[in-house]
């Protein structure tokens, strides 16, 4: 394993610390407030690279190794987990399997465009009855002489409001579960696509989610991303990708809310002392720091798999996994030390508290990861 990074990925993280803090995080409570998808912030991202960080050079990308991207994705979640979201699924659910696994035509329409944040990108995997059970597309594309026609409905998907194209999971051949879904890649400007906006949510608000209706909507044969039949390996070979962001993302969070513990402990008063004086509550500093440095390395270390191996599932599983639980149990425990302070409505432990619950939802709960690790534990 190697996590040393260049004199140029260090510089790269310290202007995306100082666009963090500088940008990212004096909009954090807004967004969350208003749940508005933050369009002007994600065109500063991207005018730093930060839409196609691992896409190669030649199509306008940055390319990072996953292990900076990773640590990039951590900075930019510790000022607005929505922010980092929004990113991590343009870059490692879109731009990158497009770039894996696109055709010259879909790379040349698509790919330079998705890497400058000239356009957005979203994946809609989802349905009402096929969450964990991805397997169980209900949305079906027919192939006739013009093309495929695609019907269904997906659910949740992240930065549809806004987004430019789509890649869109459905069953080629109904009958083979799992072998027979195809993924295709689709402007969202197609006839017969209706956003209707998702539920609204507890957290990581701002995310632009819609439910995606498509009725009998024509493709062209050149939609289809990869093999026919392949669309569910597609979907996994990104979502492993995706994983590790949402490891990063969960640091963020987590780390955030460590910052915040701390700040705290050192100014609040009780019983004539900082509260950071008891042995109780650095205590659970301690935990809280260790908790998330061990995730940390695991986060690394699948950012590195991701990065040298020709898979990485099981470390992705793991590390987003542990990130994502350390996180949860580091802004529960910030919010017992900040106590009323965190508790008030619009505090930042409040948020963090929210947002960062999502983590151990999407893109796979925890139960999904565990039965991922336990496949490999019991080979
Ligand atoms: C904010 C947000 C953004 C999202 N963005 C996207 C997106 O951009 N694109 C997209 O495609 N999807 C997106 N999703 C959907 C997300 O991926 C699903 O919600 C997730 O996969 C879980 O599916 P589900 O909600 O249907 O839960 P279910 O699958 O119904 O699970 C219900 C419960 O049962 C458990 N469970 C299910 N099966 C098993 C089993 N075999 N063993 C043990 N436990 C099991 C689950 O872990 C869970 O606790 C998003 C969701 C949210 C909340």
């Amino acid at each position: 394993m190697e996590f040393s990074r260049s004199t140029d990925e260090d510089a790269f993280l310290e202007t995306v610390r100082t666009f963090a803090r500088e940008r990212v995080a004096p909009r954090a409570a807004e967004i969350d407030v208003t749940g508005i998808f933050p369009r002007d912030v994600i065109r500063e991202a991207a005018a730093l690279g930060l839409t196609g960080m691992t896409l190669p050079q030649s199509v306008g990308g940055l390319a990072l190794s996953y292990v900076t991207y990773a640590a990039a994705l951590e900075l930019v979640s510790a000022a607005s987990a929505t922010v980092a979201v929004i990113l991590s699924v343009n870059n490692s659910l879109v731009a990158e399997p497009l770039h894996e696994f696109g055709t010259d035509v879909q790379k040349e329409n698509w790919l330079r465009r998705l890497a400058t944040g000239d356009a957005l990108g979203s994946f809609a995997l989802s349905e009402a009855e096929a969450g964990s059970d991805a397997r169980n597309q209900q949305t079906f594309a027919r192939l006739d002489p013009q093309g495929y026609v695609i019907s269904g409905r997906k659910v949740w998907v992240a930065n549809a409001d806004v987004a430019d194209v789509v890649i869109v999971f459905a069953a080629t051949q109904p009958d083979v579960r799992g072998r027979g879904i195809s993924a295709f890649l689709v402007p969202l400007d197609r006839p017969r696509i209706n956003r209707v906006p998702s539920p609204d949510s507890l957290g990581v608000r701002g995310l632009g989610c819609m439910d995606l209706h498509f009725d009998e909507v024509r493709v062209g044969a050149g939609a289809l991303l990869g093999e026919q039949g392949r669309g569910f390996k597609l979907a996994m070979r990104a979502l492993e990708g995706g994983r590790v962001a949402i490891a990063a993302q969960a640091l963020g969070v987590g780390q955030a809310a460590l910052d915040e513990a701390v700040r705290y402990s050192r100014t609040r008063v009780a019983f004539g002392q900082p509260v950071g004086n008891f042995q109780v509550i650095q205590f659970q500093l301690a935990d809280m720091a260790t908790d998330l440095e061990a995730a940390r390395l695991l986060m690394w270390r699948a950012a590195d798999a991701r990065d040298r191996a020709p898979r990485a599932t099981t470390e992705a599983a793991m590390a987003k996994l542990q990130a994502s639980e350390a996180a949860h149990r580091a802004a529960d425990r910030a919010m017992q030390i900040l106590a009323s302070e965190g508790y008030r409505r619009g505090s930042t432990i409040e948020r963090l508290f929210r947002d960062i619950r999502a983590a151990e939802i999407y893109q796979g709960t925890s139960e999904v990861q565990r039965m991922i690790i336990a496949a490999d534990v019991l080979g």
